[in-house]
């Protein structure tokens, strides 16, 4: 009984997954990349409406982070360092997980995962177990310049962090900032992973926004609780709900080397709780490493005070933008009947959705086209990205921009050219409202900000 019930509980999972792995393909979120091709190992493209999303999701961070703060200024720094930079990190020499083979089909793992812990494989099934663990460095390596060498070996950075860390002290000259302050940069990253998976939650590539804050020793703690606050907050504002929200504190045999207290913030998805973003008090191990390898002083001189000069801490905080999209899409997904008819909706909070806003002729006739159309100009010109549709019944019409996840719907019919008004339509409470069309961008532009 028990097993039925788990391997209900687990099909249950796997239908959610599956329905949103379609419907993020139907609707022109996400594809596998190079699909034509059949694909290639846990990479993703994001399509129409995934670039919008994602896009949000940066912007809504950046603004949080950089516009909406004195304290914290912004860096874009390259994905190709100096390969000094990855030993000096520990990334050379530590960047690794365990990896173990199938003695039956060969197919690697890594040894950690709660798959392969009762010695069964779960690709082929084979009982026969698995090869000794090997340490396996996740970095992706390449080549600088035309010759294939070892000293010309660089490569693909695993995290943005270490661009913070090098530019700590260009962008604090630039700025004048004093510390306490903090650096945020949003930009790819790429691991090797054994055993990538569950659609854009564990990728190869992928798109971390991170944030460093740099502290005087002994006010770390303090501030590693403020920002595990800031970020759980932010997340609750892009609509995610609280009750799948939780920290998770690391013990202390989950912390990392550089750490002295880390949390991590995760969300309840369908395969489980998962970790979308991480917290870490990274004390000076950074700036301390970089000091030593690059044989450059890093420390920081009070301004005030010039005999008071420190190595700063640093409270990271880390979080992945694709996990992050991962996430407000298993959220905003539902099923529900309206009117004894099965919808699907994504109810994305209206500021990270794709669509603000649909707009839609009843019929293609009457200068109903010509007013929709010109509702539409007028979005455009506000910057507010709208979607123009006159095809099929209206009934139809709402229910696609349902899926795709736009929380408002705005008909032109036969009282609009009477009055002046359309019909406004919320994509949750279903509830309809006319509104002035001339007013219809301005109480789009209020409703999704
Ligand atoms: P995990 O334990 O899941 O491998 P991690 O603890 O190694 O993650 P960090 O190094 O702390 O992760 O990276 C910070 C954030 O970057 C993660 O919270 C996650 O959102 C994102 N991230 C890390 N690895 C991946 C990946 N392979 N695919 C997608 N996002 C990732």
């Amino acid at each position: 009984m028990a097993t039925h019930n788990f391997s209900a509980l687990m099909k249950n999972r796997n239908d959610l997954m599956e329905k949103l792995v379609s419907l993020c393909k139907r609707r022109g979120y996400v594809f596998q990349s190079s699909e034509i091709y059949g694909g290639t190992g846990s990479v993703w493209d994001y399509g129409p409406l995934g670039v919008e999303l994602k896009n949000n999701i940066k912007s809504l961070w950046w603004r949080s982070m950089v516009y909406e703060r004195d304290d914290i200024e912004g860096l874009d720094a390259a994905i190709l360092m100096n390969p000094a930079v990855w030993v000096a990190s520990g990334h050379v020499e530590g960047f690794t997980d365990p990896l173990v083979e199938c003695k039956n089909c060969h197919r690697r793992f890594r040894a950690d995962i709660p798959e392969i812990q009762d010695g069964q494989c779960h690709v082929c099934g084979s009982r026969e177990g698995f090869t000794e663990p090997r340490m396996f460095n996740l970095m992706f390596r390449t080549f600088m310049g035309p010759v294939e060498e070892d000293a010309a070996v660089v490569y693909l950075r695993p995290e943005t962090a270490q661009g913070i860390y090098v530019n700590f002290h260009n962008v604090l000259t630039a700025s004048r900032q004093r510390i306490p302050f903090g650096i945020a940069q949003v930009g790819k990253a790429f691991r090797n992973e054994i055993t990538p998976g569950n659609f854009i939650f564990r990728t190869r590539e992928f798109e971390q926004m991170e944030m460093q804050f740099f502290v005087e020793p002994g006010t770390d703690d303090e501030w590693l609780d403020y920002w595990g606050n800031q970020r759980m907050e932010w997340v609750k504002s892009l609509g995610v709900t609280a009750s799948k929200l939780r920290f998770n504190e690391h013990g202390p045999d989950e912390l990392a080397h550089y750490a002295k207290r880390a949390f991590d913030i995760e969300y309840e998805l369908p395969f489980g709780w998962q970790e979308f973003e991480g917290i870490h008090n990274r004390t000076d191990f950074d700036l301390a490493r970089h000091q030593e390898h690059s044989g450059k002083k890093l420390e920081y001189v009070d301004p005030v005070d010039r005999s008071k000069r420190y190595l700063p801490y640093i409270v990271e905080t880390s979080a992945g933008a694709d996990r992050t999209a991962l996430i407000v899409l298993a959220d905003a997904y539902r099923e529900e009947a309206v009117e004894g008819e099965q919808r699907i909706v994504l109810g994305l909070h209206p500021r990270i959705a794709p669509l603000k806003a649909a707009i839609f002729p009843l019929v293609k006739k009457d200068g109903l086209p010509e007013i929709a159309t010109r509702i539409h100009e007028e979005f455009k010109a506000a910057g507010i990205n709208s979607f123009y549709d006159d095809s099929g019944s209206i009934g139809k019409r709402y229910r696609r921009q349902d899926e795709a996840g736009t929380p408002f719907g705005i008909t032109v019919d036969g009282q609009t050219s009477e009055d002046g008004t359309v019909t406004l339509r919320d994509r949750d409470t279903l509830a309809q409202e006319r509104i002035a069309a001339d007013r219809i961008v301005a109480v789009i532009q209020e409703r999704t900000r």
